[in-house]
């Protein structure tokens, strides 16, 4: 009966409204204000720049000055929203235009002294600098980052790590002034993930001590290669060493490609690779070699050299080990697009746009309801942000172990930059969709800095090694380890994998909420999927064998368990990082905020956990602030009498102003310059 009564009432206000609809165009006439978050939310219960400092560790102090120079110069075109300013890219500008801003960015950067000592530094710390530098331009534009990152990461990184000292002493200060630019020449048009078997020949010529790089077949041209199509200067160029008919694999050479003027080398020919769905402030390109000749020295010798007579000389006699040794210096490539992978900004505009976005009532006489308080928009993004924070952490322990490798550890750098790599790019790009899907519309505007960031983002998922290709990788190396664990009769070292020594955990019958929430529990679930996973795959390879089929063609058909386990590995290491960086805190609120991120019960506690993030507001859209004002007619007239918005006028682009490296000091310093006079 209390049914019945219930919808009657609910049909009788129903009809009532329909003849008189007064009321709801009362309350339609109500103009919507922005309220921003801070207002609403309760104010944070933890430390928001403690957090920072377990995202970013000692990196905090860079970031911010890498942060404050860009956001000072007129190079990285402040313009004004709903009374804020924001910096952005030349995304609706011109391919061309965006190179060329990309340049002058790198120019701007390097007159600051932002370069030095980039590859001549020794030790861990200059290497983690190094990442946290094109990371940080990278959250400004993906172009810069990866443009830095190409030079500095891929041909400064070839240099130093697969050359030896007379290589350093030539090539490492001038690439740290730019006065080399280099590029990384190891795709070809028929080969990108299977480096092995690229087509690039080079042979040796005795008489006149030099080598010869010629691309025998169209097949063979380099291509993608990042920095080649405007910029390079010099190459690193992959190829196959061909020494008296004898086929050595995969060398790496130094060849000069432009001279100082910028004009094409004789013997080599390079053209565009185009217009790209992103990524468009690099100038990607192709490379032909017709006979190119380069000094016997230009060959990056630290794995293996050819003598002035021509005898070929290495300590690794195995192909495969020979190989492996040549592609080690690519962690830190992967290392960077894994760490650089975070979108923790549009995470940050998302939730902070969701927290001021109201949208249908759900009780007469209330406002609208706000978007995050939707259980449903709780559910797409809450848990993105708490896994953004783990996979942070994991970012920070990868970048870590690779600074701190030694010849032991590199298997482990290896296989870990490969998941992460994997896990990270893959989450990134999730998290992009999702959050351009939570901002409704407004995701779609370029200026918001979400939606557009999907294809300027997406060749994360392909290059520095393409993401399924890597999975696959992750489970060979795996399995490969417990079974040389057996072989040995020996328990599991390394790689985390110690948990396959001891018995397998043991799921409670009974589940409660506490129970879920449990280190313990979570740890055990974990390691029992990367377990059993482990063992389906040795028993389907092992199966596979004994019928006689080779390896090779055994890890094709097995692939659905191989990535399934990749993944259960990443997920596992993942959840450890997280618990380690847990365990360091002390008790209090910071630590019970970590707890509830991993049962994601983040909602009172999400405006403190973007803010903790420390991305400048700047750096963020306008949807992530006031946007009605952003919006407001009044900001189209501010346009028309400032400079359009996001489009830099050439003549402010030449002045731009001096800033200190002393923290303090370049806050005082002024961000406009007006037009040079005449
Ligand atoms: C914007 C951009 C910039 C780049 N910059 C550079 C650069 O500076 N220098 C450089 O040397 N290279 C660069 N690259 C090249 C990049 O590294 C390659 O694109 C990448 O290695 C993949 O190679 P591919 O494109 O030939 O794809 P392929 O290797 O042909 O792969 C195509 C598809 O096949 C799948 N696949 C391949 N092998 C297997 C397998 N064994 N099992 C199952 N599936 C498989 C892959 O998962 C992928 O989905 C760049 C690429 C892009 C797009």
């Amino acid at each position: 009966m209390g049914r019945v009564n219930f919808r009657a009432k609910v049909l009788t206000g129903h009809l009532k409204n329909h003849h008189n609809p007064t009321p709801y165009l009362l309350l339609m006439t109500r103009c919507v204000n922005y309220s921003p978050p801070e207002l609403s939310e309760p104010p944070p219960d933890f430390n928001t720049k403690s957090l920072r400092k377990l995202l970013d560790g000692d990196s905090v102090d860079e970031i911010d000055y890498i942060f404050n120079l860009m956001i000072q110069s007129d190079l990285f075109c402040p313009g004004k929203r709903g009374g804020k300013v924001f910096i952005s890219p030349d995304y609706n500008r011109s391919m061309e235009h965006q190179r060329e801003m990309t340049m002058r960015r790198i120019d701007y950067l390097r007159e600051r002294g932002v370069f030095d000592g980039w590859l001549t530094r020794k030790g861990p710390g200059a290497e983690l600098s190094g990442f946290t530098r094109i990371i940080t331009f990278g959250v400004f534009d993906h172009s810069l980052g990866i443009k830095l990152g190409v030079h500095f990461s891929l041909w400064g990184g070839a240099i130093q790590f697969m050359g030896t000292k007379r290589h350093h002493d030539k090539w490492l200060k001038p690439t740290e002034a730019y006065e080399v630019k280099g590029c990384f020449a190891m795709t070809e048009l028929g080969h990108g993930s299977n480096v092995r078997g690229i087509e690039t020949i080079t042979r040796y010529d005795a008489t006149t001590q030099e080598f010869i790089i010629s691309t025998p077949c169209e097949s063979a041209q380099k291509y993608w290669i990042g920095g080649a199509a405007n910029h390079a200067t010099h190459a690193v160029v992959f190829s196959q060493l061909n020494m008296n008919g004898v086929n050595q694999g995969v060398h790496a050479f130094i060849a000069q490609i432009r001279d100082t003027s910028g004009n094409t080398c004789p013997n080599v020919r390079i053209a565009d690779c185009g217009h790209k769905i992103g990524l468009n402030g690099v100038d990607n390109g192709r490379i032909w070699f017709d006979n190119l000749r380069i000094p016997r020295e230009n060959l990056l010798n630290l794995v293996a050299d050819v003598s002035p007579d021509g005898q070929y000389l290495s300590a690794i006699k195995d192909p495969d080990q020979r190989f492996a040794a040549f592609l080690a210096p690519l962690i830190s490539g992967r290392v960077t697009v894994a760490a650089g992978s975070m979108n923790i900004t549009k995470a940050s505009i998302a939730v902070r746009y969701s927290l001021s976005r109201r949208a249908f009532w759900v009780r007469p006489n209330e406002p609208e309801v706000l978007l995050l308080d939707y259980p449903r928009h709780q559910r797409r993004l809450l848990p993105l942000v708490a896994k953004t924070y783990a996979l942070s952490f994991a970012s920070e322990y990868l970048k870590k172990i690779y600074a701190k490798r030694t010849p032991e550890s590199v298997k482990t750098v290896h296989v870990v930059s490969s998941a992460l790599k994997a896990t990270l790019t893959w989450h990134g790009m999730r998290t992009l969709q999702e959050c351009r899907e939570a901002c409704g519309g407004q995701g779609l505007k370029t200026e918001n800095h979400v939606g557009h960031l999907k294809s300027e983002f997406d060749v994360q998922l392909t290059f520095e090694g393409d993401n399924n290709v890597l999975m696959q990788q992750v489970s060979k190396a795996l399995l490969k380890e417990v079974l040389a664990a057996k072989r040995r009769n020996k328990p599991v070292r390394g790689l985390g994998l110690e948990h396959l020594n001891k018995p397998a955990p043991t799921i409670p019958s009974c589940l409660t909420s506490s129970t879920l929430r449990t280190t313990q529990f979570q740890t055990g679930i974990f390691c029992l999927r990367e377990r059993d996973l482990l063992h389906r795959f040795e028993t389907e390879v092992s199966k596979r064998e004994a019928h006689g089929e080779c390896i090779d063609s055994i890890f094709t058909v097995t692939y659905q368990t191989a990535e399934d386990l990749g993944r259960a590995f990443s997920d596992r290491l993942i959840l450890q990082t997280f618990l380690d960086i847990e365990a360091t805190v002390q008790a209090g609120s910071l630590k019970n905020v970590l707890g509830l991120m991993r049962s994601i019960e983040l909602r009172p506690h999400v405006l403190a956990l973007v803010t903790s993030f420390g991305i400048p507001d700047a750096v963020l859209g306008p949807i992530a602030f006031n946007w009605i004002d952003a919006n407001a007619w009044s900001s189209v007239e501010d346009n028309t009498s400032l400079f359009p918005f996001f489009t830099t006028p050439p003549d402010l682009c030449l002045s731009v102003p001096h800033i200190s490296r002393d923290k303090d000091n370049y806050r005082h310093c002024c961000i406009c310059h007006p037009p040079p006079s005449g």
